[in-house]
């Protein structure tokens, strides 16, 4: 049986010397990063971690992600990545729900979250990155703190066996309403979507693919972690997303794949139109991918025109470890699509009933595959929700065009219902992007005592000479009325989270609404 482990020990006795990954000025081998993983494997079996353990990352974008990632997986032990800009509260929610076992996280984190620690029955070992000292827990006994550096034993650990339909990560996910979930995901359904992945964007050895987004998401996981492994390929290691940091790096390690959500993109193109020598930068990229959020058609071509490019738009979810459909690297691009299924997963668009609807239809995105989740972490009837009749019901709205192209319409639960007529905010927001003067937009629905619900739109301009009543001039001419923004706000910036996407849960919020 296939699975991430065995593909890195395929890649390290093929080519040893070939570069894994470079952070800063380091270039690290597979051969070194091999060794890494041994001896930290080592340290987890020392301190008794083994198989179904559940261990939690809390690192930003590092060695220290890549190498405790394959040493826990290595040991049969399942990861729980978790994003390292997290409240203490939000952190402990997982750490508890996820009753981990190992805590491998950024020192300053793992002093917060000292009060939670005590109460993690299972917690046997934190590993910090460099050393936290967390006194009253140690002197108890319980718990046994160890520096990132020292971690790393002298002998090599024992590489155990599993099944392939045992848990590898469980992923929290961002969930927009609620408590995060826990997404079961198997071996097997990580090592198909990178496999998949790897084929459908033709990853090689020569390839180098910069982790601009972090690593904790699925997107970056899969994308730019798992694939790009499994196929030799090298991951150039950014911290944290910069544009001036994308224009630096790229050109310096020639990196050839890049991934990134529709934020990042407008970053890149808004900072390029200030300094037109950025223009020519990305020019040893082959493979731009856009996912996470649907990518305004319009932002599509102008980052097209300025980097002489073509971005390719997947669609995925945590669910699905993520990608269920991608625009394909040779063949037909759709703009606006997020392409056909890929390879041994199937996508179908269904009513309310669970039955397929004719091309052209609006109804709820459904996913079948081997890369779909086991279920949800001690959650059986969100499971049962999410997984019916061996399908994921995605909660996203799309259509499917003759040729075999989704587009995903809206999120279900974002469509605005106006005196009894659906708006999605997708096709307000790509409107709104067309205008030459807004950068960004993001439309929400709002209470509205005639009609049931209005529209509301933020949008951040260019400068400040564009007035409300010159965009509302603007979408009279494009929109029907029903869907034009009864209230609008220009404001600075949108609120997003670390993975690029908008927090319309904020933008509802009060502090919103005036
Ligand atoms: P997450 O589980 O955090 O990866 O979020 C998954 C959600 O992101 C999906 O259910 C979609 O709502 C959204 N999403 C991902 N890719 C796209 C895309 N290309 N277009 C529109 N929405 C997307």
């Amino acid at each position: 049986m296939a699975n991430l482990v065995k593909s890195l020990q395929d890649v390290v006795a093929a080519h040893p010397q070939k570069a894994a990954y470079v952070f800063g000025e380091d270039t690290v081998s597979y051969g070194q990063f091999y060794g890494q993983v041994k001896a930290m494997a080592s340290t987890l079996e020392q301190k008794g971690i083994g198989q179904g353990d559940h261990v939690a990352l809390v690192l930003g974008n590092s060695p220290a992600f890549l190498i405790t990632y394959f040493a826990v997986l290595s040991r049969g032990g399942v990861v729980i990545p978790i994003n390292p800009t997290y409240t203490p509260d939000e952190m402990a929610y997982i750490l508890l729900d996820g009753d981990v076992k190992g805590i491998v996280g950024l020192s300053p984190l793992v002093a917060q979250a000292e009060a939670t620690l005590s109460k993690l029955p299972e917690l046997k070992i934190v590993i910090s990155v460099p050393y936290a000292d967390v006194p009253a827990l140690k002197r108890e006994g319980e718990i046994e703190f160890i520096p990132f550096a020292e971690s790393f034993a002298a002998s090599e650990g024992t590489f155990v066996e599993v099944d392939e339909e045992e848990v590898a990560v469980i992923l929290y996910t961002s969930g927009t309403t609620g408590k995060p979930k826990g997404a079961l995901l198997t071996h097997r359904n990580l090592f198909s979507n990178a496999h998949s992945i790897g084929e459908y964007l033709d990853i090689t050895p020569e390839d180098k693919a910069l982790a601009a987004l972090p690593m904790f998401h699925v997107f970056c996981l899969t994308v730019i972690v798992n694939a790009p492994l499994l196929r030799g390929a090298t991951i150039v290691i950014l911290p944290k997303f910069s544009p001036q940091d994308v224009f630096d790096l790229v050109p310096k390690h020639r990196v050839t794949l890049f991934a990134g959500v529709p934020t990042m993109y407008n970053f890149l193109l808004q900072t390029a139109m200030k300094v037109p020598a950025y223009t020519s930068a990305l020019k040893h990229v082959r493979v731009f991918v856009s996912g996470g959020a649907s990518l305004p058609v319009q932002l599509l071509e102008s980052f097209e025109q300025m980097f002489e490019c073509k971005i390719l738009e997947g669609y995925g979810l945590s669910e699905a470890s993520p990608v269920t459909c991608f625009n394909p690297l040779h063949g037909e691009r759709k703009a606006g699509s997020i392409g056909p299924s890929i390879v041994h997963v199937e996508n179908k668009v269904v009513d309310e009933l669970g039955e397929e609807v004719g091309v052209g239809e609006v109804g709820e995105l459904v996913v079948r595959g081997p890369n779909v989740m086991k279920g949800y972490y001690k959650l059986p009837e969100e499971t049962m929700m999410t997984l019916r009749d061996g399908w994921l019901y995605t909660g996203d709205l799309a259509r499917r065009d003759e040729d075999g192209y989704f587009y995903i319409v809206d999120r279900k639960k974002d469509m605005v219902i106006v005196g009894g007529y659906n708006v999605y905010p997708r096709e307000v927001e790509e409107v709104l992007y067309q205008h030459p003067d807004i950068v960004e937009a993001a439309v929400i629905g709002v209470p509205d005592a005639e009609q049931g619900e209005a529209v509301k739109a933020f949008v951040v301009t260019k400068h400040e000479g564009v007035t409300k009543e010159d965009i509302r001039a603007y979408t009279q001419t494009k929109l029907a009325k029903y869907k034009q923004p009864t209230y609008l706000e220009i404001i600075e910036e949108l609120p997003r989270n670390t993975t690029g996407k908008i927090l319309r849960t904020v933008l509802k919020s009060e502090a919103f609404q005036n």
